[in-house]
């Protein structure tokens, strides 16, 4: 494992922060082996480009197969764990006097890590919902065994509770962010290309507003060169690295995920 230098003033500034924002991509989740879309699809769905399975067009041509999809995607989260990157933010939450963490997310890893304060918003895989009237169900039939099953409550298809590419984010959990956003003293940008709007436009708002705009990933994006500190290395590294340095006296236990 690769140590990373965290800058002096970066540490004393998180440390005395009392508004921290952070912004979590793909890139988050990659070292607990949840791929990222860039990365190639395998097996029966290496064919498939997942920007094309992702979409309102895509369910209303072909809905078994989007709903096919999520099951697999599902399936594979089944045996998958928080990395020490989510760990550090859960624990970055408890030591932050007004804290959120944005996702884009859908694997439910942060909650599994112990954030509290929290808003997915790209929704949660692990949900299904109507797609006709958008209310979250956790019960159904399939009735003759066929997939995607009828909405319980008025017949239409359900579907992931997930946001679709061309579709709009839940307004709360946007203005939520936005406001969070527009207040922080520090915005960390964890995993993200920083490329699918509007969740890219958060870190630009948070430096309009004057927050230290700080970026974790190897990668370079186009938030690389507005960002003020940018952490070249994976979040399973930087992130506890930051908050030792940050909080050096602060229990280091990690959460129970
Ligand atoms: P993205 O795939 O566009 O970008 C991932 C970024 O993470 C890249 O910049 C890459 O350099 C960086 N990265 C890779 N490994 C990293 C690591 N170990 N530590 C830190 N950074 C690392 O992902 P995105 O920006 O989140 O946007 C794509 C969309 O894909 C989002 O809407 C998201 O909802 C969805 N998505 C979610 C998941 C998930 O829930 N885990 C997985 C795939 C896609």
């Amino acid at each position: 494992m690769r140590a990373i230098e965290i800058p002096q003033d970066l540490a004393l500034t998180l440390r005395r922060a009392t508004r921290v924002v952070v912004l979590t991509g793909a890139g988050i989740s990659a070292e607990s082996g949840v791929p990222t879309f860039r990365d190639a699809q395998t097996g029966l769905w290496a064919k498939f480009d997942p920007r094309e399975l992702a979409t309102p067009s895509a369910f209303a041509r072909n809905p078994r197969l989007v709903w096919d999809w999520y099951a697999s995607r599902r399936e594979a989260l089944a045996g998958i764990v928080p990395n020490p990157g989510h760990v550090a933010l859960a624990r970055m939450d408890a030591l932050v006097h007004d804290f959120l963490l944005a996702t884009q997310n859908v694997d439910g890893l942060h909650e599994r890590a112990g954030s509290r304060r929290l808003v997915e918003l790209h929704g949660n895989i692990a949900r299904v919902k109507c797609s006709r009237e958008h209310r979250v169900v956790a019960k159904w039939e399939t009735p003759g065994g066929d997939l995607p099953p009828p909405c319980p409550h008025c017949g239409a298809l359900l579907r992931p509770d997930v946001v679709w590419f061309e579709e709009m984010l839940p307004e709360d959990a946007l203005a939520r962010a936005e406001r969070a956003a527009r207040r922080a003293e520090v915005m960390l940008v964890v995993g993200t290309s920083a490329e699918v709007w509007p969740a890219a436009a958060l870190p630009r708002h948070a430096k309009a507003a004057g927050a230290r705009l700080v970026e974790v990933n190897p990668e370079a994006t186009p938030l690389s060169e507005v960002a003020d500190d940018v952490l070249r290395a994976r979040a399973g590294i930087a992130l506890p690295a930051l908050v030792a340095a940050a909080w050096p006296d602060a229990p280091h236990a990690a959460p129970a995920v």
